[in-house]
């Protein structure tokens, strides 16, 4: 089933979009291959061949390696099999940083309005811009020359009036492109996308969405919402038009990373919850150790998944005491952590915790009654038990390496990705 535009009014017809005049516009701009560009950049011999970065999991393949069907998140040893001749090489992960931070400063040379989501990705608001540097289009061109001439790399950009669309139209430019969907187009650019464009749908949305004949996103939009939502839950159901619709009032968020301290792994596709709490484990711990060393306690525990699709699945709680302790940590994220996990049963491929609402250190702090009835609070006698023994293993590592002690049921971790990855995520 699809829907051509002009075929006339189905059961839902979309509403008139906008009427106040002012168009936001966004950018989303993503350096292609991201790793594996800069290690072909660096090293000439790598350029035009199948390589791979990361040596447990492929972390970024080219796009000569993807044309074999080298993906990042694939074992390599699985990559080897699709691909024989693929060099994989370990990764530079300090250039990867310093190349992303310069890419960053040339998106702010357009505009203040830059919201970077990870290292090699950001959302820009150019809406205020254009009177300086001409139009929405024109800034993807400048900007992706500058970046090409200035540190050598590839970038992809779309251009939209929504944040959600900019992200569709940079995947669909890729590699090397641009794509601006003009304002007005919107809902026609989606219509004979896959459904699997949209933010949000992994394999077992689709699959459902099959099941009721939805292959494009004009399909979504031809069937009752009442029907999608007995296929895929009311809330999604809601929100996926929204999306077909290119209705996403999100805004760019230019302060979100700051007042918020985090680390997040990404994992072999998983639907073993031990596996995701174990994670979550080493990750809580490595966010206590850095709220300790900055002398900081946060109010807000945030756990997130993402499931392929990518969708990302996320839960906080705020409690009433600031806490620090990798073990209060634990406790406040293990539930949200499940809660996240029971949304659906689709594989993990990412684990995050972050705590945010930060404030300073406390020394003293009070024995107050808290709302979640954590037992590792603060204020209580195993909470102080367990900031000393935290601040004790901080020191051991301080002196002797992060290896120096471990956690029991971190021991023997050998399929997740290297430190020196995760911390990419972690520049706060
Ligand atoms: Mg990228």
């Amino acid at each position: 089933m699809s829907v051509a535009p002009g075929s006339g009014p189905g059961p839902h017809r979309v509403p008139p979009v906008r009427d106040t005049g002012f168009v936001a516009r966004f950018l989303h701009a993503d350096l292609d291959a991201f790793y594996a560009s800069v290690e072909q950049l660096l090293h000439p011999e790598l350029a035009g061949i199948p390589m791979s970065v990361g040596g447990g999991v492929v972390l970024a393949a080219s796009y000569e390696a993807r044309a074999y069907g080298v993906r990042s998140g694939m074992a390599v040893s699985a990559a080897r099999r699709l691909c024989p001749n693929l060099t994989v090489v370990n990764g530079s992960f300090s250039k990867y940083v310093e190349m992303g931070d310069r890419v960053v400063e040339i998106f702010r040379s357009y505009t203040p309005l830059v919201e970077r989501i990870s290292i090699d990705e950001a959302f820009l608001d150019v809406s205020g811009s254009i009177h300086l540097f001409g139009d929405e289009e024109e800034i993807g061109r400048r900007i992706r020359e500058a970046v090409s001439s200035d540190v050598g790399l590839p970038i992809s950009v779309g251009v939209a009036s929504t944040k959600h669309l900019a992200k569709v139209a940079s995947a669909a430019a890729k590699p090397d492109g641009l794509l601006a969907v003009p304002v007005g187009g919107e809902v026609e650019f989606l219509a004979p996308l896959s459904v699997r464009a949209l933010w949000g749908i992994g394999p077992t949305t689709h699959t459902r969405l099959s099941e009721i004949g939805v292959e494009t996103v004009g399909d979504l939009l031809s069937v009752p919402e009442s029907q999608l939502a007995s296929r895929v839950g009311g809330g999604a159901a809601a929100h996926l038009r929204a999306l077909a619709e290119n209705r996403d009032p999100r805004q760019v968020q230019s302060g979100r990373k700051a007042g918020s301290i985090g680390s997040q792994s990404a994992i072999r596709a998983t639907a073993d919850h031990e596996e995701a709490h174990r994670v979550l484990l080493g990750l809580a711990d490595r966010v206590g150790r850095r709220l300790r060393a900055k002398s900081k306690m946060g109010r807000t525990v945030t756990v997130a998944i993402r499931h392929p699709g990518p969708r990302l699945v996320s839960r906080s709680i705020t409690v009433h005491d600031a806490v620090a302790s990798t073990e209060a940590l634990v406790e406040l994220g293990r539930p949200l952590l499940d809660d996240a996990l029971s949304e659906s049963g689709e594989p993990v491929t990412l684990v995050r915790i972050a705590v945010s609402h930060l404030e300073d250190e406390h020394p003293q702090q009070l024995e107050l009654p808290v709302d979640d009835g954590a037992a590792a609070r603060p204020g209580s006698a195993k909470g102080v038990a367990h900031r000393d023994l935290d601040r004790q293993v901080d020191q051991v590592r301080d002196k002797y390496g992060r290896g120096a002690v471990q956690r029991a049921s971190l021991l023997g971790d050998g399929g997740s990705v290297p430190d020196e990855f995760r911390e990419l995520a972690e520049k706060d």
